[in-house]
């Protein structure tokens, strides 16, 4: 193809002519150096072009090669494990190359071509396979199986199929097509910009249980749903992130870090690696992709990089696993948008955000969901979405916040006021939310109990009359309130504190099952329930906290998973307590 030239450079964008080849978002080489770029604007033969990577030095003159696709990953084995940069440059193996410091212009393939993988197929010679289906598999990690697919848009009879050991480019397969023989390798590559297809998308009905008592208890995520989570500054959204991308029951994590302050980026790599899958001990990475902008990185690689991220999570969810992608921070992505927007001196929208965000923002969250996958297995795959957003000074009003939350069905909201009095995960119950509770109640019932909703309601009827009583209390002194609202007051503060505060270094601590998510909040329940009883009986309050019984439910966190038997032998406790005392 014909080859433009530059008359314009302006940051990571740059205008050339004689580009009528080109369409919207192919990839070309900028400069002689090649710098990787895409094309973002299109009028007659003048393009836009985002590019990469760092463009100084290059200058109206320089040529603009065409590579006649658009911007694409590789997928195969070798993903996992692997710290990409938002265009998929494998930045150990270029660390290893050419030191710590990317050279411009270095080319290397993101998958290595050297290790190789051992293929087990699954399928044979003269077997009739259709898009999404499962020819073999590749043991790409201990904690991880993966599986080769036949590409969308691919069927046939299997004309040929190898066994053993193989690089990802080597051939494994072939597929005698209607026209044609397609060649299969243990790798295949896919536009960003294009959601991969599925079958259909199903209802999300069972939960991402995280672990985490507040998350799961009172605003689940779904398997396939999004959320989103402000993060102020010290507020605890890196270690609860990092809790979440360790224990959720996800098979994969895609963790996007995108543009934080450089420094912090660099702990999430240093740290990241070191990060321990707590099910079985091994790391993290594992099971893991890390996709790492810092902000001396090009802008135009930080815009990538959510789209790079979300190709690699659903493929790992076509392969049948639940996948979750969490992105850190989508504001950062956002402003590089406003940026690259701003260069093309487009009709700015609020905030000097283009007026196409909104569209954007809800087109990345819309890849989530728990779909049946292509392929005649009728497997099911999900892809939860986990946006951290990180508005200047904090400021909900933000229009990326508002747009995320337009989209987004749970909410997560991160408080500086209560990391400040070290109460931790510092999630608002106030202001947080989970859309999901109706879809997911049918499997709390079913696998927990019948009564988890109902515990839920009231665990969230207590705080929030809490608040109310709070407030008077500011205004009027104690002196008004009841008995009973007095008692309220300390369920609350045992809901709280005994709950909902969850300590993510305790290894006790850091992770509840559901089931004794569910015991912990029925003891607090029953011990409230009883007291109000005593109250009416004219048992004074005092009586009714001194209680040696009161004191267990402070310590509920700490019963082993192994030990739950614990929980009906205090409820009994509770009860031969409460009937003692009104004796
Ligand atoms: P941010 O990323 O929001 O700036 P961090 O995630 O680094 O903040 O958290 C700041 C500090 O808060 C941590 O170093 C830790 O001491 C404390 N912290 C955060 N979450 C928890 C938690 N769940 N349990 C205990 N301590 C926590």
């Amino acid at each position: 193809m014909n080859e433009g030239t530059i008359v314009k450079v302006s940051g990571p964008l740059v205008e050339a002519v004689g580009m009528d080849l080109v369409r919207m978002y192919d990839v070309v080489y900028v400069g002689k150096e090649r710098l990787v770029g895409e094309v973002i604007r299109l009028y007659q033969d003048r393009a836009s072009i985002q590019v990469y990577e760092d463009t100084s030095g290059i200058g109206p003159g320089d040529p603009v090669f065409p590579s006649g696709g658009p911007l694409m990953v590789e997928l195969g084995p070798g993903l996992l494990s692997s710290i990409f940069d938002g265009i998929q440059r494998p930045l150990t193996l270029i660390a290893e190359k050419t030191g710590d410091f990317i050279r411009r212009g270095v080319s290397l393939s993101p998958l290595s071509r050297e290790k190789r993988w051992e293929f087990s197929p699954l399928v044979k010679k003269g077997d009739v396979v259709s898009e999404g289906d499962i020819i073999g598999t590749v043991p790409e990690t201990e904690l991880v199986l993966h599986k080769i697919l036949v590409p969308p848009g691919i069927s046939g009879q299997v004309k040929e199929i190898k066994e053993g050991l193989f690089s990802v480019d080597q051939q494994i397969a072939a597929i005698e097509m209607k026209k044609g023989e397609h060649v299969l390798k243990l790798f295949s590559t896919w536009p960003v910009r294009q959601p991969r297809p599925y079958r259909k998308k199903l209802r999300p009905e069972t939960p991402l249980v995280t672990g985490q008592r507040i998350v799961d208890t009172l605003f689940p995520i779904a398997k396939g749903g999004s959320a989103a989570i402000p993060g102020p500054f010290g507020s605890g959204k890196t270690v609860f992130l990092h809790q979440v991308a360790k224990w959720a029951d996800s098979k994969v994590v895609v963790y996007i870090g995108c543009g934080e302050r450089g420094n912090e980026m660099a702990d999430v790599l240093l740290e990241f690696p070191h990060l321990k899958d707590p099910k079985t001990g091994r790391s993290l990475m594992e099971r893991t992709v890390l996709i790492a902008n810092t902000s001396n990185m090009p802008v135009a690689a930080r815009e990538a990089s959510i789209y790079t991220g979300i190709t690699l999570a659903e493929y790992y969810r076509d392969m049948g696993y639940d996948v979750a992608l969490i992105a850190d921070s989508t504001s950062r992505w956002a402003e590089a948008l406003r940026e690259i927007s701003g260069r093309m001196e487009e009709m700015p929208g609020e905030e000097g955000y283009p007026a196409y965000l909104g569209t954007r923002v809800a087109a990345f969250y819309e890849r989530s969901g728990r779909v049946e996958c292509l392929s005649s297995d009728e497997r099911c795959g999900s892809l939860s979405v986990i946006g951290a957003v990180s508005p200047p000074g904090g400021d909900l009003n933000d229009p990326v916040v508002q747009m995320t939350l337009r989209t987004v069905k749970a909410f997560w909201s991160l408080d500086d006021q209560l990391a400040y009095q070290r109460h931790f995960p510092a999630i608002n119950w106030l202001s947080s939310y989970s859309l999901y509770l109706e879809n997911l109640d049918d499997f709390y019932s079913r696998e927990i109990s019948e009564e988890f909703s109902q515990l839920r309601n009231w665990c969230i009827g207590i705080l929030s009359r809490e608040a109310e009583l709070k407030e008077i209390v500011r205004l009027i002194g104690t002196e008004t309130l009841t008995i009973s609202e007095k008692l309220l007051l300390d369920t609350a503060r045992t809901l709280r504190e005994d709950f909902l505060h969850q300590f993510a270094f305790d290894e006790r601590d850091a992770y509840t099952t559901l089931r004794k998510q569910y015991l912990m909040l029925r003891a607090i329940y029953l011990f409230h329930r009883k007291a109000e009883e005593a109250i009416s009986n004219g048992i004074p309050l005092n009586k009714i906290l001194g209680m040696s019984v009161r004191d267990r439910l402070n310590q509920l966190r700490y019963v082993e998973e192994e030990d739950l038997n614990y929980f009906s032998v205090l409820e009994r406790e509770i009860l031969t307590s409460f009937e003692s005392l009104i004796r």
